[in-house]
C-alpha cells in the first residue's frame, strides 16, 4: 500500500492551478540527470494527456546517455536556442521546478522564470528548498523526484495517466537516483511503485543497460586512469580524493557525462565513507561528494563549495586552481573529526 505523503490542501491547489491553464512550462537543474529529465518528460507526458500545451525546457544540454528517452527531441534546451526557450516561458501560465531547490541554480534559465508571473510548482527532493516558488513540494526523504512525481499523480488521481511512454521515464529517474536500487532505496514503498511501473510493460534491463551500463571506451579508460593513478586514500578520516584536471580529461577525449558514476567507486573501499572528486571545468572546479552514513556532505559543499544536494551526495564548485582545491580539501580534513568507519558502515 503506498501511502499519501503531500498534503490534501497542496493537491487541491495544485490540481486548481493545472485545471486553470493551458500553457504549462517543465524545468530541471543545469546538467540534468536521469532523475531531473526523467521526472520532467513523464509530467509532460501526462499534461500532454490531459490536453495542455506543455514543454520540457531546460537549462542546457542534456548528456548523450540518456537521448533514449521517449519524446527528448522536443525538448527545448534554453542555452542553444535561446529565443525559443524564451518565447515558451513567456507564454507560460504555469512553471513546473522538478529536482532542484533553488531559481539560482538554473543561472540565466531561473531569472527568465524569476521574471515571469505565471505561478512557480517546485516538485523536489533535495534538502533546503529556497523560498522563490509559490507552490513548494519538497520532500527530502523522497529517493528521486520520478517517486514524488509518481506520488503526487497517485495522490491527484492521474495514475491512469502514466502510460509505457511515462513509467520508463519514471523508472529511468528512480534507478539512477539510487544506484539502481542500491541506496535510498530502503522505503518498500519504492518497489510497490516500481511494480506499477513494470505493468506498463517498460523492458527494465533495457532502461537499465541505456541509462547506466553504457559507456564509451575512452571514458571507461579515463575512469580507470582516475581510480589508478588519481585517487588519494585519507583512511584515518575516512576519506578519499580523486581530481582530473583539463590535460587529463582531453588526454582522454572527455565528454559530458563520462565521470558519471566515478565519485561512488571509492566508497566500495570498506574504510571509505566520504569521497571528493575535483573536475576542472572550463568555467570552475566542479565539485562532487558521495557519502554512507549520516556523514553529510550536503553541508560540506554547502560550507566551502557554495552547493548543496543531499545528505549522501552533493556537489558544488569552486572557483581556482585544481592544487588550490585540493588546498581546500586538505583544509576541510583537518576540521572534521575523525569518524570511525564501523560507526557509519
Ligand atoms: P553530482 O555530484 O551528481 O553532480 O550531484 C549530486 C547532487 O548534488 C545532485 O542532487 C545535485 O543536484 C546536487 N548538486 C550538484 N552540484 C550542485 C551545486 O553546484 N549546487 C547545489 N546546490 N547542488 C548541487
Ligand atoms: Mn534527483
Amino acid at each position: 500500500m503506498i501511502q499519501p505523503i503531500i498534503a490534501n490542501s497542496v493537491i487541491e491547489r495544485l490540481r486548481a492551478l493545472i485545471n486553470g491553464v493551458k500553457n504549462v512550462v517543465i524545468t530541471c537543474h543545469l546538467s540534468p540527470d536521469g532523475d531531473a529529465i526523467g521526472s520532467s518528460l513523464a509530467l509532460c507526458h501526462v499534461l500532454h494527456r490531459l490536453g495542455k500545451n506543455a514543454f520540457v525546457v531546460t537549462p542546457d544540454m542534456i548528456p548523450k546517455s540518456l537521448h533514449f528517452l521517449p519524446d527528448m527531441r522536443d525538448v527545448i534546451v534554453h542555452s542553444k536556442t535561446e529565443l525559443r526557450a524564451r518565447y515558451m516561458v513567456e507564454h507560460a501560465q504555469l512553471i513546473f521546478c522538478l529536482d532542484f531547490n533553488d531559481m539560482r541554480r538554473i543561472d540565466k534559465l531561473g531569472e527568465l522564470i524569476m521574471q515571469q508571473t505565471a505561478p512557480r510548482v517546485l516538485i523536489d527532493h533535495h534538502l533546503d528548498p529556497r523560498d522563490n516558488f509559490d507552490l513548494t513540494i519538497s520532500f527530502p526523504e523522497m529517493s528521486s523526484t520520478c517517486e514524488l512525481v509518481f506520488r503526487l499523480l497517485m495522490q491527484l488521481h492521474m495514475l491512469n495517466l502514466i502510460d509505457r511512454y511515462a513509467a520508463q521515464c519514471l523508472m529511468v529517474g528512480m534507478m539512477t537516483d539510487t544506484g539502481n536500487f542500491t541506496y535510498s532505496c530502503e522505503n518498500p514503498e519504492l518497489y510497490e511503485i516500481q511494480a506499477a511501473l513494470m505493468r506498463r510493460h517498460i523492458d527494465r534491463q533495457n532502461l537499465y543497460n541505456l541509462a547506466m551500463n553504457t559507456f564509451t571506451a575512452n571514458s571507461l579508460r579515463l575512469q580507470g586512469y582516475a581510480l589508478s593513478e588519481k585517487m588519494q586514500l585519507f583512511e584515518h578520516k575516512g576519506a578519499a580524493l580523486i581530481t582530473l584536471n583539463q590535460d587529463e580529461l582531453k588526454r582522454f577525449g572527455y565528454r559530458k557525462g563520462d565521470t558519471e558514476g566515478l565519485v561512488n567507486k571509492p566508497l566500495a573501499i570498506p574504510e571509505i565513507h566520504w569521497v571528493t572528486f575535483f573536475r576542472q571545468d572550463p568555467e570552475y572546479i566542479k565539485v562532487s561528494c558521495r557519502s554512507q552514513g549520516d556523514f553529510s556532505v550536503n553541508e560540506i559543499c554547502n560550507k566551502y563549495f557554495n552547493g548543496g544536494g543531499h545528505t549522501n551526495a552533493a556537489g558544488g564548485e569552486f572557483y581556482g586552481t585544481i592544487e588550490q582545491a585540493v588546498e581546500a580539501f586538505m583544509q576541510i580534513l583537518e576540521e572534521i573529526p575523525d569518524i570511525h568507519p564501523e560507526q557509519t558502515k
